[in-house]
């Protein structure tokens, strides 16, 4: 295999024997619960609920999360380990509704009392509730400074009115992690509050139908004089703006590895493919634009998984990386959008046919620019540190 050399180097670098203790049941678990359904997920637009429990009895959920909460505590190459086995399935939708919690409970672990934790994270982990998060609204996702679903304080309530849009995990949700605006216009008036999805006047929207990503549900939400409990705020009011922007480090680096798993399984693809079909009466890999288109897809891939894992090393140590894990996104994306796109042109007519991987890792591909901040989002974020 031409990987193995650098593959050793990474292992060594950030990942122990631990890490690889956990990527090694992490595999298993794919091999056996998601492997064999994931077609089918696809095309139903949708995996069993029972899903979670399964992953958080591997201990899947809980990896990064304190013990007392039912988590296993370790550094981020855990968790990076289990996202790149994860995304081995080859379903970005089964990754991201498997992985929705990672950025629902953050804030409530960063910001929550110990009650709250106890409420709202631990059944999470241990698969009994889905925790989805909440910011984008149908007028807009990138300008969250500009939410408009409002909290007004009615004695030991809020009162909910507004709705949220392209939630993951939203449909079947237990829970949501939701932004409301709770003071004046602009981020200094916006608060965090779990909102249950049983509280009279929540309702949910069909699951949306996307490009990609088809094994996820994704919801509108509609609140109509939701009367949330004050005890459900996490943090301080009109604080909540902090909250949602420390969250993001964790979100983008995700993306940045699902994009980076993505172009990796595209190549892979594209290497055994290219071995064995035959054009002209040889195999593809007989003619060096394929071995070079090969070659230039294998070096980004490896150069954006190693600028990954220093920011990830970065965030870990407890430094700031907001710079570099927004670099580290948009590079990871860029680099993706070009190896699918590579990956579907080596397989010709089979790479646009359904059923074939590089047909599904094209679609789910595109969303990975959008979510979790823009790369126009991205850059704004980038120029304001560096100019
Ligand atoms: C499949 C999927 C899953 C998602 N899951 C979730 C979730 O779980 N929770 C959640 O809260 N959200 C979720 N989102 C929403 C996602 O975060 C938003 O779509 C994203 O933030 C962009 O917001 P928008 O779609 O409203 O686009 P807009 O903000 O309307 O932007 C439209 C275009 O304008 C550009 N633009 C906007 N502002 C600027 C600017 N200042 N400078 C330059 N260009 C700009 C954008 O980059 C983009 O190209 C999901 C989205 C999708 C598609």
């Amino acid at each position: 295999m031409e990987f193995e050399f650098s593959e050793k180097a990474a292992f060594q670098q950030y990942f122990g024997a631990a890490h690889e203790m956990v990527r090694r049941s992490i595999k298993e678990f794919v091999n056996g619960e998601i492997m064999p359904h994931v077609d089918q997920w696809e095309e139903e637009g949708a995996f069993p609920r029972e899903l979670y429990k399964k992953a958080a009895e591997v201990g899947f959920l809980g990896i990064g999360y304190p013990e007392e909460l039912g988590g296993t505590p370790g550094d981020v190459f855990f968790q990076i380990a289990a996202w790149e086995e994860v995304m081995r399935c080859g379903s970005g939708g089964v990754a991201a509704g498997l992985g929705s919690l990672n950025i629902a409970l953050p804030p409530i672990l960063n910001r929550g009392t110990d009650e709250q934790k106890q409420r709202f994270v631990k059944p999470v982990l241990a698969g009994d509730r889905i925790a989805a998060l909440a910011i984008t609204e149908p007028g807009g996702g990138s300008d969250v400074a500009g939410l408009q679903t409002t909290a007004v304080r009615d004695g030991d309530y809020y009162i909910v009115n507004g709705s949220k849009t392209f939630i993951t995990s939203g449909c079947r949700a237990d829970q949501i992690t939701c932004a409301v605006r709770t003071g004046g216009p602009g981020p200094h008036g916006i608060s965090l509050l779990v909102i249950e999805s049983k509280t009279a006047g929540y309702s949910v929207s069909e699951r949306l139908k996307k490009t990609g990503w088809w094994a996820s549900d994704t919801a509108e939400i509609f609140f109509d004089n939701c009367r949330v409990p004050v005890e459900n705020l996490i943090g301080e009011e009109n604080q909540g703006f902090y909250g949602i922007m420390e969250n993001f480090q964790v979100e983008r680096l995700q993306l940045a590895v699902m994009a980076n798993m993505t172009a990796q399984l595209a190549l892979e693809e594209s290497i055994q493919y290219a071995k064995q079909r035959e054009a002209f009466g040889k195999v593809l890999t007989g003619f060096q634009v394929t071995r070079h288109k090969i070659v230039d897809m294998a070096t980004l891939v490896e150069v954006s998984r190693e600028f990954t894992y220093r920011v990830a090393a970065g965030i870990d140590a407890g430094l700031n990386r907001v710079k570099e894990i927004s670099m580290a996104k948009n590079f990871a994306c860029s680099v993706s959008d070009q190896v699918t796109y590579d990956a579907v042109q080596i397989f010709g007519g089979y790479g646009f046919m359904r059923g074939t991987v590089v047909e599904r890792l094209f679609r789910d591909n595109r969303v990975l620019t959008i979510g979790g901040g823009t790369t126009e989002i991205m850059k704004e974020i980038i120029s304001k540190l560096i100019l």
